[in-house]
């Protein structure tokens, strides 16, 4: 017989979902009102200005699409591109692999710029690139590679990218409330996110802005969008960015007031808070980490703190590692994606989850899982190297 669905507690150390706080969880089982209701038309309107500040932009087109990171992933590239155009794609992970096939999906061309897996995209190849293709009109590149754990130089980026007369579509999925970001300062033209990473609000949502550069590009366009959903021009209506709100689409009313909440507590923090917040517990994870002996994919100088990219040791089975520490300590942390499968596992530094007694928990887990495969680690010495950072 079927019954109610009881999830377990976890707790949430991968690559997204993270851990989503309590105070989100109870926005989210508030009564349902409608989302033409005056109430709810207020909400939405805290929601955009809280949005301007996570992402530190005054841009006017600063709304959630309806949907996952992915389809506000998707939404830059539908609006933007009309068939024949040309992007250059900076790829160091999974997700520029995405960026793509999104470009080819709207008969555009994509210009592969290839960086190593487990490093920052290279603004020198993006020049280079740049210059071999004067016909470029949109650079696309990952903020933070959640594959791997690399942060890319966002404003070296653009910076370069504008020299040459392109606009800017950067992924700041996994980097939103986790690590600086600044979309006005650093001249990002176009950027997306998503509710489940740094921000630790429920799956579903994805944040996007566009400035007036992109805006224009989009209202000069010779052909229709292809996609009803996702057409800007028909959800700016429902947004009320034209002063009067239509209908659309029926918003995800409760989904809507899960991140009005994670905004608020981002707002209540203070963004400079928060991204030091997952800075020191990164440290602190590392120096557990490094003290169990095992090593970090990435260079420290672009590694992210909220995703932490471990080497799996010599003969152990990544598997049975994440199997254990689910079912024993109710802890999840991220298998490796692509070429980076059974290679490493990701551990998650994000929003909610990025606490204290989470870094405990995963070291001593960690410590008691790999010592009963016996794995080639160092016992024992895990937690007191993570309270030291702490003292
Ligand atoms: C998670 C992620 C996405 C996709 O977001 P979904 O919410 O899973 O659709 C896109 N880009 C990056 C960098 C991500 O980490």
């Amino acid at each position: 017989m079927m019954t109610s669905f009881y999830p377990p507690q976890r707790t949430l150390m991968g690559p997204g979902p993270s851990d989503v706080h309590p105070r989100i969880l109870a926005a989210m089982a508030r009564p349902t009102i409608g989302h033409l209701d005056p109430l709810f038309v207020t909400m939405m309107d805290e929601v955009k200005a809280l949005l301007q500040y996570a992402f530190q932009t005054e841009n006017e087109l600063t709304i959630a699409v309806s949907a996952p990171g992915s389809a506000g992933m998707e939404t830059c590239f539908v609006n933007l591109l009309e068939a024949g155009d040309t992007v250059i794609v900076c790829q160091n992970g999974v997700f520029g692999g995405r960026m793509k096939e999104n470009v080819e999906r709207c008969g555009a061309i994509a210009i592969m710029v290839q960086d190593e897996w487990g490093r920052a995209c290279d603004a020198n190849k993006l020049e280079d690139a740049l210059k071999a293709h004067p016909e470029a009109r949109f650079v696309a590149f990952v903020h933070a590679e959640t594959s791997t754990g690399a942060v890319t130089d966002v404003k070296a980026m653009c910076d370069i990218a504008h020299r040459y007369d392109c606009l800017t579509i950067v992924d700041a999925v996994t980097s939103l409330g986790g690590i600086p970001l600044y979309v006005d300062d650093w001249g990002v033209d176009v950027v997306y996110s998503g509710t489940q990473k740094c921000l630790s609000c429920t799956p579903g949502l994805s944040p996007v802005s566009f400035n007036a550069a992109a805006l224009d590009v989009i209202k000069s366009r010779k052909t229709t969008v292809q996609s009803w959903f996702l057409d800007l021009n028909l959800v700016m209506g429902y947004w009320g960015t034209a002063s009067k709100r239509s209908y659309h689409h029926t918003a995800p009313v409760n989904a809507l007031y899960a991140l009005h909440e994670s905004l608020l507590l981002l707002k209540e923090e203070g963004l400079e808070q928060a991204w030091a917040r997952h800075q020191q517990h990164h440290q602190a994870l590392k120096a557990g980490i490094e003290a169990l002996g095992l090593d970090f994919v990435v260079p420290v100088a672009e590694r992210l703190p909220q995703l932490n990219a471990v080497c799996i040791p010599e003969g152990v089975d990544d598997g049975e590692v994440r199997r254990l520490l689910l079912e024993d300590y109710q802890l999840e942390i991220g298998a490796g994606l692509g070429v980076m499968a059974g290679k490493v596992w990701r551990i998650g530094l994000m929003g909610y989850a990025c606490r204290k007694e989470n870094i405990f928990k995963c070291l001593s887990a960690l410590d008691d899982v790999l010592a009963r495969l016996h794995a080639p680690v160092n016992h024992g010495v895990a937690i007191a190297a993570a309270r030291a950072i702490y003292a």
